[in-house]
C-alpha cells in the first residue's frame, strides 16, 4: 500500500489529535549535547536503564572525554558492559571522540548551534557511528533544528496509520514525514514525542490497544483488522482488540 494523496492532511490531523491528547510541550533536551551524542550510541538495542548505567559507570571511571578516548579498549568495554554489544559501541565512542577532538580541538559540539540545519546534519552524520536517528535527536532536542527523529515507535505508528508506506524505511520516513509537516522545531518535537509516547503506551508493538486509541477512525491497520505486514513490526499472532 502506497501513501495516499491526502497523506499530508492525515498526518496533520493525527498530529493535532495527539497534541490534544498529550499536550504541547516546549522543546527540551534530555541531556547536554555530548551526553546525548554518546548516550544514543549506548542506547542502541538496549533498555534505557542499561544505557543509563553504562553511561554513569563510564563517566565515573573516566571523568573527561579525553580519558574516555584514551582508555584501554578492554577497560572501556567493561565500563559500558550493561549496554548490549559493548565491544561494538566502545570503539565507536573512541573513534567519535578521536575525530571530534582532532577536528575541533575539544569534546564539545555546541558550535552546531551556529551551523545551518543541513551543515549540522552533514557534519554529525560524518562522525563514526552517528546515523540519521542520533543526528536528528541531537539537532532537534539540543539545538532546536527543524528535523524529525524517527525511532521505532514513530516508524511503527505512522506505518500503521498509513501515513507512510508499509515498507518505507525509517530513513525514508524522515524525509516523507518532514515534507508533510511545518519546518518548525516545536511542531516537530511534539510530533516526535507524541508518536513516541503513543507507540509506547497505546500502539504497542505486539498488541496495540485500538479500542482505546483516538486515531482509530483514521487508521489503516485497524480498518484492515490488523492485516498489514510492516517493515517496522513483526507479524502478530492475535487480532486487534
Ligand atoms: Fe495503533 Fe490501533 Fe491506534 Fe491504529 S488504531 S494507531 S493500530 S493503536
Amino acid at each position: 500500500m502506497e501513501p495516499t494523496a491526502d497523506s499530508r492532511t492525515r498526518t496533520l490531523s493525527a498530529h493535532a489529535r495527539l497534541n490534544d491528547l498529550y499536550g504541547e510541550q516546549a522543546v527540551y533536551g534530555r541531556a547536554d549535547p555530548m551526553h546525548e551524542l554518546v548516550g544514543t550510541i549506548l542506547s542502541h538495542r538496549t533498555t534505557h536503564a542499561n544505557e543509563v548505567t553504562a553511561y554513569r559507570t563510564m563517566r565515573e571511571r573516566y571523568p573527561t572525554w579525553e580519558a574516555v578516548r584514551d582508555a584501554p579498549l578492554a577497560d572501556l568495554i567493561d565500563a559500558i558492559k550493561t549496554a548490549n554489544y559493548p565491544e561494538v559501541k566502545a570503539p565507536y565512542i573512541q573513534n567519535l571522540l578521536t575525530q571530534l577532538i582532532g577536528e575541533t580541538g575539544a569534546a564539545n559540539i555546541d558550535f552546531l548551534a551556529d551551523l545551518s540545519t543541513e551543515d549540522a546534519m552533514s557534519w554529525l552524520t560524518n562522525l563514526p557511528g552517528i546515523g540519521l536517528k542520533t543526528a536528528t535527536l541531537v539537532l532537534l532536542f539540543n539545538f532546536k533544528k527543524p528535523v524529525l527523529p524517527v525511532d521505532t515507535h514513530v516508524h511503527r505508528v505512522t506505518q500503521r496509520l498509513g501515513l507512510i508506506g508499509p515498507k518505507v524505511s525509517a530513513e525514508k520516513a524522515h524525509t516523507i514525514l518532514l515534507s508533510y509537516l511545518p519546518q518548525d522545531a516545536t511542531v516537530l518535537f511534539n510530533f516526535h514525542k507524541h508518536f513516541y509516547w503513543h507507540g509506547q503506551r497505546v500502539c504497542t508493538w505486539y498488541y496495540p490497544k485500538c479500542n482505546e486509541c483516538v486515531l482509530r477512525d483514521q487508521c489503516d491497520f485497524y480498518r484492515l483488522g490488523g492485516k498489514m505486514v510492516l517493515s517496522s513490526t513483526p507479524v502478530r499472532s492475535k487480532s486487534v482488540k
